[in-house]
């Protein structure tokens, strides 16, 4: 674990923050187009502590994080001074004469906390954000990604000083201490159970959060959809990082009309994406580490094992696998499962699905394959979930267009592109009256014709 001394280095940052360079949209931009070629020119040392961390192959890495981040950097970049811009807002008639406007101003201190399984995405967007906003950033990262660790600290070390943009790794004694340390925002993104532990920790010093959770998200194949092409796309998003995706489908629930073809495509998809034996496959990947590779093997279910299932512990790596025919009493259907590990279960009608998905925690995805029109407005409209695809999956999170985020118990706020940029920032409303006229209406003694008068302005 670093040694640091985490009261003084929060308060280098109150201080440097204090001085107001960051309040300069130039400065913001001059340190965002370092990082970019920072980025660029450490492609190789970032790809490879992916490598190490989660066997991830260059192209995943750049498919899935840095080239996302580069995109973000990009869109931020060209957006910036029009988002730092005060905006101005309409005035009632009733405050005449004067003006109105949103001035955008950012928290401060920030403190941006992330977990292991997209390490260097997950951190480096939000920390875009933070900066284009304004804010110094206290980075902490997941003790479980060590080597992606080394890499976002030389990229961020040759860019931002510690007193602008500080990195820090390390586990429970350095997460504990972090909680007890007053920030003006905290961004996390993990699981549910440690984002309770951070509300509870900010709530005491009244700091606003963001929750990135997770949960079990949802895919649905009704009869209509396209099977081979739904099945191709799911096992994509399924199998991606092994499944240690927090957008990936954690379970199927399939039309009974469609089951067994379904199933049967899947299996197919499988072998043309991974090949016979995917635990050979050295663009695989792998479970990030024993803990979570042993929880794994406690969801694995032989007797309802339709494909896969062999696991290999010396390598972390557990094959595609499809529990097919899973009932909701499964193990596996009782926790995120966050793993290469795919139950399927079959519906007769429309309001299982809804009765079962909306009778618990509210999902950060949910992905519908179907061609019925009706039935897609059913389930987006009356389901509640984070965000999603209709006859995709996972990609709703890769856009600068879009806020990205869960719901209800999936998570608390979002970001990416222009509500990233929101998120890091308070906006002042500000009325700015001006002095040459002063009218007597509101001012004691009160007369009639006055109010007449104010009736008049406010409807
Ligand atoms: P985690 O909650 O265990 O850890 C997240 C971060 O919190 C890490 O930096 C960790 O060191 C820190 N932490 C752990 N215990 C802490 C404590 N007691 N006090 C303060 N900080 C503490 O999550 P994880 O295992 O790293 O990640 C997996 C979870 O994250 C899954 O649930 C997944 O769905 C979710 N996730 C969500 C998103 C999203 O964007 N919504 C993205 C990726 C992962």
């Amino acid at each position: 674990m670093q040694s640091v001394d985490l009261v003084g280095l929060v308060e280098n940052q109150r201080k440097f923050f204090a001085e107001g360079k960051t309040l300069d949209v130039k400065y913001r931009i001059q340190h965002l187009k370092k990082l970019y070629k920072a980025i660029s020119s450490n492609l190789s040392l970032i790809h490879e502590g992916l490598k190490k961390d989660l066997g991830k192959s260059e192209s995943e890495s750049y498919m899935c994080e840095t080239g996302l981040v580069l995109s973000e950097l990009s869109y931020i970049l060209k957006h910036i001074k029009k988002f730092a811009k005060p905006k101005r807002v309409k005035t009632p008639l009733a405050q005449y004469v004067s003006k109105s406007y949103r001035q955008p101003m950012p928290y401060g201190t920030v403190l941006v906390m992330n977990p292991w399984n997209y390490p260097f995405l997950l951190s480096i967007d939000p920390l875009i954000e933070a900066v284009a906003a304004g804010n110094t950033v206290v980075l902490k990262l997941s003790a479980y990604s060590p080597n992606t660790n080394q890499a976002i600290k030389t990229v961020l070390g040759s860019v931002f000083p510690e007193e602008y943009v500080a990195v820090l790794f390390g586990g429970s004694q350095i997460n504990t201490a972090l909680m007890q340390i007053k920030f003006d925002y905290i961004f996390f993104t993990g699981s549910k159970r440690v984002g309770q532990i951070v509300y509870e920790n900010a709530a005491k010093n009244l700091t606003p959060v963001s929750l990135e959770l997770g949960g079990k998200s949802p895919c649905i194949v009704d009869e209509t959809a396209n099977i081979k092409l739904a099945a191709k796309r799911i096992v994509w998003g399924k199998f991606l990082n092994l499944g240690q995706t927090c957008v990936a489908p954690d379970y199927i629930l399939c039309s009974k009309k469609i089951h067994s073809k379904l199933v049967a495509e899947i299996k197919k998809q499988i072998v043309l994406q991974f090949g016979e034996n995917p635990i050979e496959n050295p663009d695989y990947g792998k479970i990030i580490n024993e803990k979570h590779y042993l929880r794994l093997l406690n969801l694995l279910n032989p007797e309802k094992t339709a494909h896969g299932g062999r696991c290999d512990q010396a390598a972390l790596k557990i094959e595609p696998t499809i529990l097919d025919n899973a009932a909701f009493t499964d193990a596996v259907m009782q926790e995120e499962i966050f793993g290469p590990i795919l139950p399927v279960i079959e519906y007769s009608n429309d309001s299982e699905v809804i009765d079962y998905v909306s009778g618990h925690d509210a999902p950060l995805a949910l992905y519908i394959f179907s061609s019925n029109k009706k039935t897609i407005k059913k389930f987006t409209t009356t389901l509640g979930f984070g965000g999603g695809c209709i006859n995709d999956v996972v990609i709703h999170l890769a856009t600068s267009y879009m806020p990205f985020g869960g719901y209800k118990e999936s998570g608390l706020g979002s970001y990416h592109g222009k509500t990233g940029f929101d998120t890091f920032t308070h906006y002042k409303s500000i009325v700015d009256k001006k002095t040459f006229i002063d009218l007597p209406m509101r001012y004691q003694p009160f007369k009639k014709f006055y109010m007449k008068l104010v009736r008049f302005f406010l409807h």
